[in-house]
């Protein structure tokens, strides 16, 4: 459908940022493409070691998945999407599609192995997410193609990730948020992956806050100078949020508290992660 109508049509998932935009009149679809008709692309599945979510998995599924569940970021992300009318209606492959720079599937994917497997009457083909999205809500999608997976490996035994927002309130976008994935040898950090969300026009990959973990002992002193890595790596814009310095400083607490939480996770310990309301 989306090759028969052309231009004017767009693809319609949970509605969650489409519809607001519409009422805004920022979006002016001259047709809907209605997702909602095809079952068969809201599912969680574990196959082939990865996880598997089919573009119209809703955030409030993933939330309460027990096959998610083996991935604790995911859930991390799921649970703390707006409130749960958001979470009921929005879906993991919308979110990803919209590259909305606010929202927290890109920071937290950012951290894992994941691939968006894209769909269209040429063919399939596998994305993986660093070259998905390519600024603020644009990514690499032709205009006959649509997000149909997406995909994340689960990650060998010693593996923990963790994923915090700093936000006003739940029914709103994050100010800050970090996700961290680690994987320990003992106390000693061997692999990090950190993104950083809401401070950059998309998620941002702080590779100076990753090189400053890789190879250490996890103490304060290593820890905090990931921590400043990420700040120098944030390039926020100050807005009705909090000044781009607030912001920066948020980064800072926030990486660190994640760091200490991925790396209990990676040791086996379950921790419970709930976001941070000013
Ligand atoms: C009050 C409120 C608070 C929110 N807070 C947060 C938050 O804290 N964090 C957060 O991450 N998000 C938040 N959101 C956004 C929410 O997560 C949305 O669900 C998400 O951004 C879009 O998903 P959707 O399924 O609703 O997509 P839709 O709104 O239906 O579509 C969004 C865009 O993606 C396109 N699209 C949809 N599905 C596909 C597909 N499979 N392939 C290709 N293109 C597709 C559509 O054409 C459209 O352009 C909030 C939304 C609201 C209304």
């Amino acid at each position: 459908m989306l090759a028969q109508i052309g231009d004017e049509a767009k693809l319609l998932a949970g509605g969650q940022s489409l519809i607001p935009l519409m009422k805004l009149h920022f979006a002016n679809p001259g047709h809907l493409v209605d997702l909602n008709f095809i079952p068969e692309i809201s599912y969680i599945k574990e196959e082939d070691g990865a996880l598997g979510f089919g573009a119209l998995a809703r955030h409030a599924e993933i939330e309460n998945s027990a096959t998610a569940a083996k991935l604790p970021i995911i859930h991390d992300c799921a649970a703390g999407i707006a409130d749960v009318q958001v979470r009921n209606r929005g879906t993991i492959g919308g979110s990803i599609a919209e590259a909305d720079p606010s929202g927290d599937w890109a920071t937290v994917l950012l951290t894992q192995a994941a691939e968006v497997r894209c769909l269209s009457p040429k063919g399939e083909r596998a994305v993986s997410l660093n070259q998905f999205i390519t600024d603020a809500y644009t990514t690499v999608l032709a205009h006959d193609e649509l997000v149909s997976e997406i995909t994340v490996k689960i990650p060998p035994k010693g593996t923990g990730a963790a994923y915090l927002a700093f936000k006003r309130a739940a029914p709103v976008y994050p100010t800050a948020s970090a996700a961290v994935s680690v994987a320990m040898e003992g106390d000693v950090c061997k692999e990090a992956d950190i993104a950083l969300g809401c401070v950059g026009l998309i998620a941002i990959k702080a590779t100076a806050a990753e090189a400053a973990l890789r190879g250490q002992r996890l103490t304060d002193k290593s820890i905090a100078a990931a921590a400043e890595a990420a700040r120098a790596a944030a390039d926020p814009q100050s807005d009705m949020r909090g000044s781009a310095g607030y912001k920066r400083a948020l980064v800072v607490a926030l990486v660190k508290r994640v760091i200490e939480i991925a790396a209990r996770r990676a040791r086996g310990e379950q921790v419970e992660v709930s976001h941070i309301y000013a």
